[in-house]
């Protein structure tokens, strides 16, 4: 028996799950032969599509010639091609690339090079990581020190260091009437206390997604706390780390999601998922050339995997982001966000529990609610966005949803089809999305119980 993950877990044991066969473009099929379009391309990662014939090519020519070699005694084309395209695409003069294997892995990584620049630099009182509520930023046991979901981490509690934690810029559910203006002047507030309270030279670095992922539904912040954070970074010795494992390489329109806010470089990117397109693991961290040159004089970085800079993950992550450069994907991301939006738009006139679209190109989350006046979340029973990512599902449509904190910040289902998706499978996605909210509406107004509170 394999064991399951989170509610597909039963006291009495498993599920069964549904047995996955074969991809192709937007669409998978199960062993039953039904075919299902992939509407948040996996785990948001998929970003050019099942079975691409290119990246395929690419991995074969990379295996017929060599699958493994250790990466502290070897270099290998593959890794050396895609660290000179990932500095040219970041645009930020990057000075190198760190490979590991997935996106717990890169933010591990990045916060012990954090640590390990600052040692170099005679800075070694600094260890502590800021980080925002809610968030999601890896499931290592330091990550949920870090990871602003206190659900995701209670079982977890003794084992890991909690770092401290300020607000994120949540604009949908604004509290006592502030104004957007007010949540972006609160928030960057908090983090300049909580600097000073912990002591500025505590404090190594403060880890934000700059987009967000499934933890907020895709929250965008106002345009100017990016340059606020990094003005109050600036100012305190603070590094700032951007964790773009889910919204960086092109899927909000641009390579990464910072570059929508190009006065805000942070020091260091990490990147996983759609940077392979999820075709083999990967996890990159970006870091400042200044940062890895102290840490090459003092004597290299202290860490590393097995599969670090693994040859194959690497030739696939290269030509996935030809795919995504070639055949101009982020372009496309940005024109279909903003048909996938208009769409959502009029559907939300249509009916009353969609509260809230957000997001950037194809990275785009709706946030459910009951009552869409007052905002307010339908009872946790019900797990809403849940129920329907279910009924979708049985209209072949699959979509992530989240619950973060238990529902404490509200829940949303995630809209994040691969770049690659055409108008008419666009229309295809809508049409069976409109069909899930429709029947969850039906379903709830024929139980008004269901509205009520739990
Ligand atoms: N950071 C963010 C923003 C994520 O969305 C995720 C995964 O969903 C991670 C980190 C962890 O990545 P992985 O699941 O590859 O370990």
């Amino acid at each position: 028996m394999t064991l399951r993950y989170q509610h597909f877990i039963t006291p009495e044991g498993s599920m069964e799950f549904p047995k996955v066969v074969r991809g192709e473009g937007v669409y998978i099929w199960d062993s039953t032969g039904r075919r299902l379009l992939d509407g948040s391309s996996g785990a948001i990662s998929v970003n050019v599509g099942h079975a691409h014939p290119r990246v395929l090519e690419a991995m074969r020519d990379q295996m017929s010639r060599i699958v493994y070699a250790h990466s502290m005694r070897w270099d290998n084309d593959p890794n050396e091609r895609l660290a000179a395209r990932l500095e040219r695409m970041s645009d930020w003069g990057y000075g190198a690339a760190f490979f590991v294997s997935g996106g717990s892995e890169a933010n591990e990584a990045a916060i012990k090079f954090a640590r390990q620049v600052a040692v170099a630099r005679g800075q070694s009182s600094r260890y502590k990581i800021i980080s925002r509520i809610p968030s999601y930023h890896g499931a290592t046991t330091a990550l949920l020190g870090i990871t602003g979901d206190p659900d995701y981490a209670a079982a977890y509690k003794p084992m890991f260091v909690d770092m401290p934690k300020v607000d994120a810029p949540l604009t949908y559910r604004r509290p006592n009437g502030e104004s957007e203006q007010d949540v972006v002047d609160r928030c960057v507030r908090q983090l300049e206390e909580t600097i000073l309270r912990e002591g500025p030279e505590t404090v190594l670095a403060f880890m934000i997604e700059p987009v967000g992922g499934v933890s907020t539904g895709a929250l965008v912040s106002p345009d100017s706390y990016s340059t606020r954070i990094r003005q109050i970074c600036d100012r305190h010795g603070v590094m700032l780390i951007y964790d773009e494992i889910m919204s960086g390489a092109g899927r909000t329109g641009k390579f990464l999601a910072g570059h929508h806010w190009p006065d805000c470089r942070p020091d260091i990117v990490t990147l996983a998922k759609g940077v392979s397109g999820s075709y083999a693991p990967l996890g990159v961290v970006l870091a400042s050339t200044d940062m890895v040159q102290d840490v090459r004089r003092a004597g290299g970085f202290k860490h590393g995997h097995t599969y670090s800079a693994n040859p194959v993950s690497c030739a696939a992550s290269d030509m996935v982001l030809r795919v995504v450069e070639e055949d101009g994907l982020m372009e496309r991301a940005t024109r279909l966000g903003a048909l996938i939006r208009s769409r959502l738009e009029a559907l939300k006139q249509k009916t009353g529990v969609i509260g809230d679209i957000r997001g950037l190109g194809l990275h785009m989350a709706v946030e459910i609610v009951a009552d869409r006046v007052t905002k307010e979340p339908f009872p946790g029973h019900i797990k809403a966005g849940e129920r329907i990512g279910m009924i979708c599902r049985e209209h072949g449509l699959l979509l992530f949803s989240r619950r973060t904190a238990g529902g404490s910040f509200g829940e949303w289902l995630m809209l994040c089809p691969p770049l690659t998706i055409k108008e008419a499978e666009i229309e295809e996605m809508l049409e069976s999305f409109e069909a899930g909210i429709r029947a969850f509406e039906n379903e709830v107004a024929q139980e008004p119980v269901l509205r009520a509170t739990a």
